[in-house]
């Protein structure tokens, strides 16, 4: 498909999939539904998507097959891709970690000398292993890396850990954090020569943005006794200066401001002591700054 588009690769079918399509979906892109095509067109927007294995992604982005690509860091570093990092997006967190036997113990991580760990990450193990001075013997398996101390392969492994049953459930026990990862926005490092790519890129990543501060940011709406604002102004992380509408009953007023999302289980109360009523906390759907 050589017309012209911004080729995007995203995972076809896995854990970024769904957060990758929203993601796009919020920054104002149509998208059809693209189940069982390799690869579709945005309906309002110079962008192809490339829907294939994550695996492949790094690579395929920096052969410039993909001009950009959405990615766990756990796959652009272990692939040792030479490609640019432009965003991380705030989602498909994940830990890659150490774990041991649950009978064993390893207090500290000069005790790693001389052991065997299983992964499928034996790249970023590697880079772990020699930022830390330690000399083990990585032992390279490409699934079910959990059975591999029940076997008698390993001592260790190391892999990705979000809840821990996984491990439980095999009977080992977490020990030292080795890589944290989560969803990034890469390029191939060319596509700034091609200018009009290049354009098509900046207005993307513009949006991309906007809306990832879209989605930590909300629109707090309050009522308040005029005399209590000096103290509200002081609680509310406005963006800048909160908006102040005067109402009907002139000894109320009401408290407009865009916080970050986090932040609202913090303040409500303070609010409420200070005489704030009728919170609303509303989502918005795009932010321009
Ligand atoms: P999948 O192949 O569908 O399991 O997706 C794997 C990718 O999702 C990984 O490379 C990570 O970037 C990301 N990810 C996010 N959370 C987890 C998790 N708990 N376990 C494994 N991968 C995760």
């Amino acid at each position: 498909m050589l017309n012209g588009n911004l080729k995007l690769a995203i995972q076809k079918k896995g854990r970024l999939t769904e957060k990758s399509l929203q993601l796009l979906k919020n920054s104002g892109l149509e998208i059809e539904d693209y189940s069982e095509r390799l690869i579709i067109s945005a309906r309002n927007y110079e962008l192809d998507i490339l829907f294939l294995r994550d695996d492949d992604i790094p690579e395929y982005v920096q052969d410039g097959v993909a001009d950009i690509g959405i990615v766990g860091e756990d796959i652009i570093f272990e692939k040792k891709a030479d490609v640019e990092i432009l965003k991380k997006l705030g989602f498909g967190k994940c830990r890659l970690s150490l774990a041991l036997p649950e009978n064993n113990s390893l207090e500290n991580i000069n005790e790693l000398n001389g052991k065997k760990i299983a992964t499928s990450f034996p790249n970023i193990l590697n880079d772990f292993l020699l930022k830390n001075n330690i000399k083990a013997k990585i032992i390279e398996i490409s699934g079910s890396v959990e059975i591999a101390p029940s076997l008698g392969v390993a001592d260790l492994i190391c892999d990705l850990v979000s809840t821990g049953n996984t491990l439980k459930l095999n009977k080992l026990k977490k020990s030292f954090d080795v890589f944290d990862s989560q969803a990034a926005l890469i390029m191939n490092k060319n596509l700034i020569e091609n200018a009009e790519k290049y354009n098509i890129l900046k207005d993307f990543l513009f949006r991309i943005e906007s809306a990832l501060k879209a989605k930590t940011s909300k629109y707090l709406m309050m009522n308040a006794p005029k005399n209590s604002l000096e103290i509200i102004k002081k609680i509310v992380p406005s963006l800048k200066s909160p908006t102040i509408v005067p109402l009907a009953d002139e000894t109320m007023v009401a408290v407009h401001a865009v916080i970050p999302s986090d932040e609202f289980w913090n303040i409500y109360k303070k609010l409420k002591e200070a005489g704030a009523s009728g919170i609303l906390l509303l989502p918005i759907e795009n932010m321009i700054l």
